[in-house]
């Protein structure tokens, strides 16, 4: 795992990870549900979505629309164990610790906060 600000300097440079941004719609909807809310959903996402060892649809379980978390898992390599592996060293086949979920969340949650910002 890396320091979160670090690791979104790096995803920055990459043409594909920076394509992914909140449109004003997923704005809108952070706005109206709250920070403490879609945090929530962050939460609910990973731990269900990326958290068990197993996952059959791994790879295509993460919508690239319609959720503004949807789309900070894109923008921060957390959509899939694959992404994960690749970026952020956390290894496939077995079941994320809380302190990874935890990790996950923070990056997405910052992603997001950044967005808000612009
Ligand atoms: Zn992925």
């Amino acid at each position: 795992m890396n320091n979160i600000n670090d690791i979104l300097d790096k995803l920055k440079l990459s043409k594909f990870r920076n394509s992914f941004h909140l449109k004003e719609k997923d704005k809108l909807y952070v706005k109206e549900k709250g920070i403490e809310e879609i945090r929530k959903h962050a939460y609910n996402f990973i731990t269900t979505r990326l958290a068990p060892s197993y996952i059959p649809n791994d790879g295509k379980q993460t919508p690239t629309k319609n959720h503004p978390v949807f789309i900070a898992e894109h923008a921060t390599a957390t959509c899939c164990r694959s992404c994960l592996y690749k970026w952020h060293k956390i290894p496939k086949n077995r079941k994320l610790t809380e302190v990874e979920i935890n990790y996950i969340v923070d990056l997405i949650m910052e992603f997001i906060k950044r967005e808000m910002e612009n």
